[in-house]
Formats: structure tokens, C-alpha cells, sequence
């Protein structure tokens, strides 16, 4: 059995773009270590009175096409690998839909639901001072990633600010509207996945409303993409979280699910669906596939099981290296996860340009930009695909690196 090691599975899918690009071996093993990882202890007064030290990172991998960019994650397997792997597949990220970012992440390792918010908020502020000497509106930008949310960006800024003495709304993205965040924000990253979607179908000559969807994951990604893809159109036919899943082969109305997630705190035991494994819902019998929870979840053992006939990443690394290869052996169309979640960094990147000008932008402004990087971005890869007989992660992961190479090769090495 594979053991899945996200670093490790990044480094493959680098390894192997730099092969099929004649990647410069100097600059190849640049790319293939992170420029700088900061180990942070968290030290946080909890409401018993004890302290608990928890521990935390925050990684840039690279920062040649300009500041760090990157979400930080609160989970229990978070690890410096983890985070990593997370950083470079942002750097490639930024890079595909081409804004002049670098990659970072950060995180802490804590399961989050375990703490009360006051908790939540001295740890956040406690981990935001460890890392400040990184991050800051033209070094390293944070956003919200998985058990993150605009609360947690709106302490970071505070934090940021008070330490700095000013305001300083493009520390972060991903923060409420009334401290500088932008419109569109919080739906993103899933309308950048829809949009890939639809991408993906007309390639195939599908209509969207003749598809079946099933979503991984029913967090800020994935409904919000079980939502969209609806009001598209699309039967979404199951959906799941940590708790369990449910199914519906008519389709199910992911705007009820919604409320009863927001009431039971599961998607499982939703009244118009029947429960369904996490495991059973990656291998229905379904148009489109949308894993949108963590990463390594196809992996060796159930890829050959899958039956999905296109994959699009709503996750960071959902797909193992193996997994990769058995999916593209059977045909199996994969909008890798560096072009199908970039919606979210790039309307973080919007709302950074609004907070340097001072400027705010309409919804309908930061959708219609959104959408023509998006399918700007997915007929670049698409056609770099098609011209030289690459894999869609092939393309997308060449496709950055040579971005990132070019401004490496014009900036030169210093000294
Ligand atoms: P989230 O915390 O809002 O949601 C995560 C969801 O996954 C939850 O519903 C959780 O219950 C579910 N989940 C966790 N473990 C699971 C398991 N073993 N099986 C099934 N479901 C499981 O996080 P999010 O922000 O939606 O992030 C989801 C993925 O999308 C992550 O890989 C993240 O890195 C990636 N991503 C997020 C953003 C963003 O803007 N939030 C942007 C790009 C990529």
C-alpha cells in the first residue's frame, strides 16, 4: 500500500512536470525545497485556566513572482509536511491562473471543535504573533482553509494591526466585508470549481443539465460548489462530511441540506436522502466527482473503484501520484486541484487590491473577473494539454512551473 505523504506526493507531480518541460536541474532544485518553515509554539490560557501548548507552521515555498499567498488550516493531522506540500501547490496555483503571488500555508495542529471560541480566539492571536515576523500585506497574505472562517482572518488582522499600530486590512483575505473584505469572497473558490464544471463538460460535449454530481465534503468548498452546480442545473446525487453521507438518485436540494447541516451539524440523517460511506460515495456511478474535503482520499486502494468519468479537485491533493496514473490509464478526465480550487486566491487576490487601493469592487464585478480567469486559465491548460498530449495536471503543473522558472531566470540568483 502507498503511504501518503502529501510532501512527497507534491514532489512527484514537480518532479515529473520538470521532466516533461526540460525544467534547468538548478532552478529544478530550487523548486523542490520550501524557501523557509517556521515551527511555532502556541502556548493558550484555556477557560479551566490550564495551558495548553499547541504547536503550529507556516511555510513559504516560493516568493519570486511576489508575496506569499496561502490559507491556514486548523485540524488535528496538520504536520510540516502537510503544510509543505500545501505551500508549493500554492505557489503552482498562483502561478496557473497567473497572479503575482508565491505559495505559503500555515496551520495548527488542533481539532478546533474541541475548543470554546474564546479559546479559539487566544490561540488564533497567539499563533498570528508567532508567525507575524512572516506575514504581512507585501510579504505573506493569510486566508481561511479547512476549520478556518472570516472570523479567525478578522483576529489575525486585529492582532497584525495592533502590533503594528495602524490598520491593516490586506494582511489577510478572506475577512468580513466590514474590515475590507471583498464581495464574492466567501463563495469562490466553489464558483471558480463550478465554473471548471462547466469547462469540463463542454469539453466532453455534456450539457450540464444531463449530469449527475456527487461532493466530498460538505464544508465552504463543497457546498457552496453542491449549490452552484445545482442552480446550474446538475442532479447533485450525494453528498457527504466527516459524519457520514447521504444519496438521492433523483437529486438532492443542497440549500435543505444546508439547513439541516446547520442544525444537526451533519449533512447524515438528512430526511430526503438515504445515509451512504464516504466510501460509497466516491464510487457511485456518476458524471462528475468532486472531492472537496482533504487530501490522499483517492488514493491506490479505491482508485480503480472509481466511476466517476470526470474528477475536479475542489480539495488540495485529493489524488496520490499512483492514483493519478490508475484514473488517467482508464481515461478518467482530472481538473487537478491547482486549476479547480483557484477561484478562492483569486478573488483573495482581488480583495488585496482593493485594500492597497482603498477602492471596492461590486459582486458582479469580482464574479465576471473571476470567471474570465477561470476559464481563461482552464482553456491555457486545456490547450496545452491537447497540444502535447499531457494529462490536464500534466499541463497545469507545467504550465506554472515554467512561470515560476521564467521569473527565476530573469530575476537571476542572488548573490
Ligand atoms: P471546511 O473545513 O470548510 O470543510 C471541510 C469539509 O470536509 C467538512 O464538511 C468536513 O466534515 C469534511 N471532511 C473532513 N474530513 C472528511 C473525511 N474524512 N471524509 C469526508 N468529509 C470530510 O474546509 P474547506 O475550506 O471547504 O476546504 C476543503 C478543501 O478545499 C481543503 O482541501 C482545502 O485545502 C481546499 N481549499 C479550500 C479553499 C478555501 O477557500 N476555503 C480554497 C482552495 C482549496
Amino acid at each position: 500500500m502507498e503511504t501518503m505523504n502529501p510532501w512527497e506526493a507534491a514532489l512527484e507531480f514537480l518532479d515529473e512536470a520538470a521532466e516533461l518541460i526540460s525544467l534547468d536541474p538548478g532552478i529544478h532544485a530550487i523548486l523542490r525545497k520550501p524557501k523557509r518553515s517556521l515551527e511555532v509554539a502556541v502556548p493558550v490560557k484555556m477557560d479551566s485556566g490550564e495551558i495548553t501548548v499547541f504547536s503550529g507552521y507556516r511555510v513559504h515555498h516560493d516568493v519570486t513572482r511576489g508575496p506569499a499567498k496561502g490559507g491556514i488550516r486548523y485540524h488535528p493531522h496538520v504536520s510540516l509536511d502537510e503544510t509543505k506540500a500545501l505551500a508549493m501547490w500554492m505557489t503552482w496555483k498562483c502561478a496557473v491562473v497567473n497572479i503575482p503571488y508565491g505559495g505559503a500555508k500555515g496551520g495548527v495542529i488542533v481539532d478546533p471543535k474541541q475548543l470554546s471560541t474564546r479559546e479559539l480566539e487566544r490561540m488564533t492571536r497567539r499563533y498570528a504573533s508567532e508567525i507575524l515576523p512572516l506575514i504581512g500585506p507585501e510579504k505573506d497574505i493569510p486566508a481561511p482553509d479547512v476549520n478556518t472562517d472570516e472570523q479567525v482572518m478578522a483576529w489575525i488582522m486585529d492582532t497584525y494591526s495592533m502590533n503594528i499600530g495602524y490598520s491593516v486590512p490586506g494582511v489577510v483575505t478572506g475577512k468580513p466585508r466590514s474590515i475590507g473584505g471583498s464581495h464574492g469572497r466567501g463563495g469562490a473558490t466553489s464558483r471558480g470549481v463550478m465554473y471548471q464544471v462547466l469547462s469540463a463538460l463542454k469539453t466532453r460535449g455534456l450539457g450540464v443539465d444531463e449530469i449527475s454530481v456527487s461532493v466530498q465534503g460538505f464544508g465552504k468548498v463543497g457546498s457552496g460548489a453542491a449549490r452552484m452546480l445545482h442552480d446550474e442545473g446538475c442532479r447533485i446525487q450525494a453528498v457527504s462530511d466527516v459524519m457520514g453521507g447521504i444519496y438521492n438518485e433523483r437529486g438532492l436540494d443542497p440549500e435543505a441540506v444546508e439547513v439541516h447541516k446547520r442544525e444537526a451539524g451533519t449533512v447524515a440523517g438528512f430526511a430526503g436522502g438515504d445515509p451512504i460511506t464516504n466510501e460509497e460515495l466516491m464510487e457511485l456511478e456518476v458524471d462528475v466527482l468532486v472531492p472537496a474535503a482533504l487530501e490522499g482520499v483517492i488514493n491506490e486502494s479505491n482508485a480503480d473503484q472509481i466511476n466517476a468519468r470526470i474528477i475536479v479537485e475542489g480539495a488540495n491533493g485529493p489524488t496520490t501520484p499512483k492514483a493519478d496514473r490508475m484514473l488517467n490509464e482508464r481515461d478518467v478526465f482530472i481538473v487537478p486541484d491547482i486549476l479547480a480550487n483557484a477561484g478562492g486566491v483569486t478573488v483573495s487576490y482581488f480583495e488585496w487590491v482593493q485594500d492597497i487601493q482603498a477602492y471596492f469592487w461590486t459582486g458582479d464585478e469580482v464574479n465576471q473577473k473571476l470567471r474570465q480567469i477561470m476559464e481563461g486559465s482552464f482553456l491555457d491548460v486545456f490547450g496545452l494539454s491537447q497540444t502535447k498530449g499531457w494529462t490536464m495536471r500534466q499541463a497545469a503543473t507545467a504550465l506554472a512551473v515554467e512561470r515560476v522558472a521564467e521569473a527565476q531566470r530573469v530575476r537571476g540568483l542572488y548573490p
